[in-house]
């Protein structure tokens, strides 16, 4: 059955898409910790980022960093941080934070 993060891929459910290429694709967090909060993904459906052989998750970090700075363009941050939970959607995913404080980290 396919992952509600592929449905958003797929175009099933909505998004607020942020940018994609043939492998990969970010869409901003549905319940956002600060502005921006954005979601990378695998277009492939694998369960945990750590499940990408070496060669994708290179590819994935590179995508990710590309994105990571067109945030940082797009909205006033100091850093955009990288998280990797995966604990509520079994699709590998990324989360980019833009961060301003400390007490913006919250992961
Ligand atoms: P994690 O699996 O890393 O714990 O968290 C999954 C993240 O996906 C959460 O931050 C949650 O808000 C986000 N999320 C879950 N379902 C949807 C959805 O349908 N659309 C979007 N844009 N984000 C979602």
């Amino acid at each position: 059955m396919a992952t509600i993060f592929s449905k958003i891929v797929a175009g099933e459910i909505p998004c607020h898409k942020v940018a994609e290429d043939d492998n990969f694709f970010a869409f901003l967090d549905i319940n956002p910790l600060v502005h921006g909060h954005t979601l990378v993904i695998p277009k492939k459906e694998v369960d945990y980022i750590f499940d990408l052989n070496d060669n994708e998750l290179g590819a994935m970090i590179l995508f990710a960093k590309r994105v990571a700075k067109a945030i940082e363009q797009a909205i006033e941050c100091k850093r955009v941080g990288l998280s990797v939970i995966g604990l509520e959607v079994p699709h590998a995913h990324i989360h980019l934070v833009p961060i301003n404080k400390e007490s913006d980290i919250y992961f």
